[in-house]
């Protein structure tokens, strides 16, 4: 007798960082930013009606398109917007790697993308980071179907040049190369001009982290209108309605505050720099971060211990027990005044490990 659960999809799920349902906690550990959202957004909360949402959004979201179009400088026909950045990079690992060559991305990079690669039985390799967390171009220059690059990286905070991203790109014209830049706007160059100077490159960013919107789910992607077209195709051959209309108009609100964004976006940067000199003092190292976290490693006391003994305080960082990061501690950049809490957190652990 045949079994049903012979034929079902088994997949190992992606985890997320916890989001613990308690208050006064410090969250440093899922790449929030600690700052809310322009006030524009909250207007048109406060103004929205909701007798409108008897209606369907416009399924493509032809006024945040337009509005991204604008902030940005590129034609609508070269944006795609999807539900987060994860929406948008599952939409194109489905959409681009067809192929039954491997799709190249690093071995400690986001750790969603081997797990698309499970969800569509996507083929992949990954390439060994340096010893000192950086890419090395070469080791992307081989057969391959479709390369993904997060830059800066994560968890390693680390930057690539966009020279390097486009040497990849140029060496690649017979595969998609996706450019995950969801921590761009705290450092590092962004790979989009690139989009008009060749056709296999997909730039991918989100409002979930400069943007302070990760509640609301918005993503977008800029590529060739081709790529574009191929996104759109396959989004519209399996939900029409990705973006809810709160979405659309606190995306389009949040666009139109460019300064609220630009006075966000250094504070955490001025935050990072300090806290990065005390942790420092304190005996941990890091890559140099172009992102809004930290990925640091104490000379002496164990990373795991660390994160135990700080949750006890309700200080949420990240830790992975995965060989090579095991060490590290992944630690968002908030308000002055909880890396104030965390470091008097780490001051109390620290003498009582050693
Ligand atoms: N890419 C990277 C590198 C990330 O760290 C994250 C955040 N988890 C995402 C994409 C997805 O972010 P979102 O779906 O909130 O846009």
């Amino acid at each position: 007798m045949s079994n049903w659960r012979d034929n079902v999809k088994k997949v190992v799920p992606y985890i997320p960082g916890e989001q613990p349902q308690i208050s006064n906690i410090v969250k440093l550990n899922t790449n929030e930013n600690p700052y809310p959202p322009s006030p524009k957004v909250e207007e048109i909360l406060d103004s929205f009606d909701d007798k409108n949402l008897r209606k369907y959004p416009d399924p493509n979201s032809k006024h945040l398109v337009d509005a991204l179009a604008e902030a940005y400088a590129v034609a609508p026909e070269k944006i795609f917007v999807g539900v987060g950045s994860d929406d948008v990079l599952g939409m194109a690992f489905q959409t681009f790697f067809r192929s039954n060559k491997k799709v190249l991305f690093p071995n400690i990079t986001y750790s969603f993308y081997d797990v698309w690669c499970e969800l569509y039985d996507i083929p992949y390799e990954t390439q060994a980071l340096r010893e000192d967390f950086s890419i090395n171009r070469e080791d992307y220059v081989k057969g391959n179907g479709g390369i993904v690059i997060a830059n800066p990286n994560a968890p390693t905070s680390l930057a690539m040049d966009v020279s390097d991203i486009e040497y990849i790109i140029k060496n690649n014209p017979g595969s998609v190369v996706i450019v995950d830049e969801a921590y761009i706007d705290f450092g590092g160059e962004t790979a989009l001009p690139l989009i008009d100077k060749y056709d296999n490159v997909l730039v991918v960013r989100t409002f979930s982290k400069s943007r302070s919107l990760a509640g609301l789910r918005i993503g977008f992607a800029f590529g060739q209108k081709e790529l574009i077209d191929y996104l759109n195709a396959v989004k519209n051959s399996y939900n029409s309605y990705t973006m809810n209309m709160l979405s659309i108009e606190c995306g389009m609100a949040s666009l139109s505050d460019d300064a609220y964004f630009k006075t966000v976006v250094k504070k955490i940067i001025d935050t990072r720099e300090k806290y990065a000199e005390v942790l420092k003092g304190m005996g941990f190292t890091m890559p140099k971060s172009s992102s809004n976290f930290l990925f640091a490693k104490h000379e002496s006391v164990d990373a795991n211990v660390l994160f135990e003994e700080l949750k006890k305080k309700n200080i949420f960082v990240r830790h992975w027990n995965k060989p090579i990061i095991k060490d590290y501690l992944r630690i968002t950049v908030g308000t002055d005044d909880e890396m104030a809490k965390l470091v008097k957190a780490l001051e109390e652990i620290i003498p009582q490990c050693n």
